[in-house]
């Protein structure tokens, strides 16, 4: 639960106020987007949320619980992220092997081969990349590596940016299927940031909608379909989309 959150940046006396205020409450098992023009301060309440982003305001829950402050190894086994630049879950030197068994080493998870095997083919992955360095792989490769090192944990909770941008839409399909089945058959929990409309409105059963760091209103997957937005911006947005 995200609650009255709010996030400045400060550069010398220069101050941005990327977040200003927003609330959402997800439930377990819920698939929550969040929408919004370049530069609403989506990934930074994302960022926030995990712990990359400084929380000037508000309160910021898991299970009613405040998440502590730095965030523990316990929270990122519970909650990982998708980032908007693959890169930034990649290091350039180390294989995609060690990327996927340094979380599982620092978790100190068993049967590592096994997990890195399935996690390559769950995001449609051949065995053939494993010990390949991220600047051998395509754009949309890197980013399915990236979301299978936030699997590789089994999470209960994901948060996705932008996470299927990259990808062609066969790929994209196959990414966005993996989630729904981890959702229906494990529980998982994620929310998902994305500029698709379509991408929101076929993954998330709610969503919220941001505007220059605030939450201007909340929406159901129904809203969505039917167009029924109550600000002038969404039904802007909503067109945009068209
Ligand atoms: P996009 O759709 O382009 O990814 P976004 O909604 O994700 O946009 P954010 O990345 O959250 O937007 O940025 C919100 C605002 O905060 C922007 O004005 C951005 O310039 C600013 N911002 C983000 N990160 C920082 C930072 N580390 N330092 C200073 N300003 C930042
Ligand atoms: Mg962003």
């Amino acid at each position: 639960s995200v609650d009255n959150l709010e996030v400045t940046f400060a550069f010398g006396a220069d101050e941005v106020r990327a977040v200003r205020g927003v609330s959402f409450n997800v439930q377990q098992g819920e698939s929550y987007g969040i929408v919004g023009e370049s530069g609403s301060g989506k990934s930074t309440v994302l960022r926030a949320i995990c712990g990359l982003a400084p929380v000037s305001g508000g309160r910021v829950t898991l299970d009613g619980v405040d998440i502590p402050a730095p965030r523990t190894p316990d929270f990122y086994r519970r909650v990982q992220m998708v980032f908007q630049d693959p890169y930034a879950s990649l290091h350039p030197r180390h294989t995609i092997d060690s990327v996927l068994s340094e979380p599982l080493a620092i978790q100190g998870f068993d049967r590592r081969d096994e997990r890195i095997a399935q996690a390559l083919e769950d995001v449609g992955l051949g065995q053939g990349f494993r010990f390949r360095y991220p600047h051998q792989l395509s754009g949309g490769q890197r980013q399915r590596v990236a979301v299978a090192r936030a699997l590789i944990l089994e999470p209960q909770i994901l948060l996705l940016d932008e996470p299927t941008s990259a990808l062609d839409a066969s790929i994209q399909a196959e990414v966005l299927n993996l989630l729904d089945r981890l959702r229906a058959e494990r529980g998982l929990t994620y929310v998902m940031v994305s500029h698709d409309l379509a991408v929101i409105s076929h993954m998330c059963e709610r969503l919220v909608v941001m505007e220059h760091g605030l939450a201007v209103e909340e929406l159901t997957r129904a809203d969505l379909r039917a167009h029924r937005a109550q600000t002038d911006y969404t039904r802007k947005l909503l067109k945009a989309s068209a």
